[in-house]
């Protein structure tokens, strides 16, 4: 095998759809400010995830940066230790603080079934993350954050075009945010959005991603520049007219890996009332010890899992708890190759090294 396999490769069968687009914005010369093609995404979008208000921007962290500026937070942000590091240092950031409730050892999202038990201090924010595209227990969520005065963001990063009980799983909570990296289902080179129910923080938000300058040309506050490209927008636009598709793809390779190893490696459970992306196909080893001779292994056929997420984000930026399943889990847990396009003999070739 001459060509690295990845756990993620960008998927684009219309590359004319895209070039075409190109060749617009090149005649048209708006190459951003919100120009036509984020207009038409943001519509599409609108349309496709089933959603009131979506306000794109440059990436996932500075969707995340502008709506804690959006919502005022301040102080203590509940959050998940076991999420990529943008999900805490994006808080930190900020000048907030993280404090980390520990996830559930079945789906690896935090975990609020013994929340009462615990000693919380007082949080102006809840930010869970549906991590892997698996949806948290929004209305134990909710239920919580009512009782703390405190808002919920979503890190929907993983989530694009998943639903709970025919609702798409960004309908919750004040606001959701996706990331629309190359390395995402969807993607568009490096991109992001808030989408949110609630019209007067959309509108705040489209004012801060730039520099707060309104309609009318004036200057309203202290804004910042988080404004996506016409050339982004273009990738959108053609990724979603293939998504679909991107995500059957994946499924039938996502199944053919549960059939063969879910009897020797533990697969995060899903509710019976979501409808899934299959954006990540992840294992967990029963120690680390095994886990890193098995990706030697793979490695050596040129083949590239990711310790997605490793290491658990308390650990690494020392919070006030100690997370011992993210801990535990973070060190057992391997994201597998999964993308359309990749060859089933290679997936078979990954499924044997891993039954050795
Ligand atoms: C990718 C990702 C982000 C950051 O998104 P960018 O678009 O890369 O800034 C945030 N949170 C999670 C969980 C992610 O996977």
């Amino acid at each position: 095998m001459n060509n690295k396999i990845n756990v993620v490769k960008p998927y684009l069968p219309n590359k004319k759809s895209f070039l075409n687009r190109v060749e617009k914005i090149l005649e048209n010369s708006v190459y951003t400010n919100n120009g036509p093609y984020v207009n038409e995404l943001e519509e599409k979008l609108c349309d496709y995830l089933n959603v009131k208000n979506v306000v794109l921007v440059n990436n996932g962290t500075s969707a995340l940066s502008l709506l804690y500026k959006a919502l005022n937070l301040k102080g203590n942000v509940l959050t998940t230790p076991f999420s990529f590091v943008a999900t805490t240092s994006s808080l930190l950031w900020e000048g907030l603080t993280p404090y980390f409730l520990d996830i559930s050892p079945r789906d690896f999202n935090m975990d609020f079934s013994s929340i009462y038990t615990q000693d919380i201090p007082d949080i102006s924010c809840i930010l869970p993350v549906h991590v892997f595209g698996h949806p948290c227990d929004v209305f134990k969520i909710d239920k919580f954050a009512k009782e703390k005065n405190a808002k919920v963001i979503y890190d929907a990063a993983h989530c694009f075009g998943v639903k709970k009980s025919d609702n798409s799983i960004l309908n919750y909570g004040d606001a959701s945010i996706l990331s629309f990296h190359a390395t995402k289902l969807f993607q568009c080179i490096e991109g992001g959005a808030i989408v949110t129910n609630d019209d007067s923080l959309a509108e705040e938000i489209r004012s801060l991603r730039s520099f707060s300058i309104n309609r009318k040309g004036e200057i309203t506050g202290v804004g910042i520049n988080a404004k996506m490209n016409e050339f982004s927008a273009a990738m959108g636009l053609s990724q979603l007219e293939v998504v679909d598709q991107a995500i059957k793809e994946r499924a039938i390779i996502y199944d053919h890996y549960y059939d063969c190893l879910s009897s020797k490696y533990y697969f995060p459970e899903l509710d019976s009332d979501v409808e899934w992306n299959y954006s990540y196909t992840v294992i967990l080893f029963e120690d680390e010890e095994i886990l890193l001779s098995k990706l030697k292994e793979l490695n050596e056929q040129n083949i590239y899992p990711r310790r997605y997420f490793y290491p658990s984000l308390d650990t690494l930026f020392k919070g006030d708890v100690l997370c011992d399943v993210s801990g535990s889990i973070s060190k057992r847990v391997l994201s597998l190759p999964n993308y359309p396009g990749l060859e089933m003999c290679i997936v078979d070739t990954i499924i044997q090294i891993l039954l050795r």
